[in-house]
């Protein structure tokens, strides 16, 4: 691996030739940088390096980066899974909160968010691959929800994300990523005055080329930006 932005330089290559092959622009698929236990020396080169947005999965380490400046010109996105009692340091800090995962967190969110006389942008989570340890709305009740989007009024509901089983070989998880471009397709259709669905975030370091070819508008890339994440530190 290089430098951080030379690892940028060549994701962006790949995700230009990704695009060419589906026909699509570049310009419509986002980079966002997963930065998960890299400090906030190492976002700022990310951003130095020209990825279009920060993700972060733990509220303590976004809440300490972000006091450090670790995301300043960038938008900052929620990309793990959130406590209910946490909600309160995500709301209105984030511009977009990816993971909104079960109906009681969506109620929540929107609560803190009318508090603050605010409206939240969120992606509802899909456990495309009905996976035990994962968690997420399943794909049935996707439509559901996104029906019902309008009871939680303080939501704004831009799309939908997902993280599929860890694949077996190149291509594995292309039928997720396809499933899930279908009910991207089905909950933009409708309209209402708190959705503008324009997201669908999918693909991550292994995977990202494959989640663009079925139609991904923002990949999540730890590991092929900055490198192993090193757990026992
Ligand atoms: C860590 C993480 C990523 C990036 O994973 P890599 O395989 O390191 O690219 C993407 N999305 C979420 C939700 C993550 O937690």
């Amino acid at each position: 691996m290089g430098t951080i932005a030379e690892n940028i330089a060549q994701i962006r290559a790949n995700m230009a030739q990704a695009a060419r092959q589906a026909g699509r622009e570049e310009t419509q698929i986002l980079l966002c940088a997963a930065s998960k236990m890299n400090d906030a020396a190492r976002v700022r080169e990310a951003i130095a390096g020209g990825v279009d947005c920060c993700g972060e999965n733990r509220v303590q380490e976004l809440v300490e980066k972000r006091a450090l400046g670790a995301y300043e010109g960038r938008p900052l996105h929620f990309i793990g899974h959130l406590q209910t009692n946490k909600v309160k340091f995500v709301v209105g800090v984030v511009d977009l909160i990816e993971s909104v995962d079960r109906e009681e967190l969506l109620a929540c969110v929107d609560r803190q968010a009318r508090k603050l006389g605010i409206v939240q942008d969120i992606l509802l989570e899909v456990n495309i691959g009905l996976e035990q340890s994962k968690s997420g709305f399943t794909a049935e009740q996707v439509p559901q929800i996104a029906d019902r989007i309008a009871e939680f009024p303080n939501v704004r509901l831009r799309g939908l994300m997902a993280i599929p089983p860890v694949s077996e070989h190149p291509g594995g998880n292309r039928r997720y990523f396809a499933e899930m471009r279908n009910l991207f397709v089905d909950i933009s259709a409708k309209k209402g005055d708190n959705r503008n669905v324009d997201i669908l975030s999918m693909g991550m370091s292994d995977d990202y080329t494959d989640a663009i070819l079925e139609g991904s508008t923002m990949v999540r890339i730890g590991t092929a930006i900055f490198g192993k994440r090193n757990y026992n530190v």
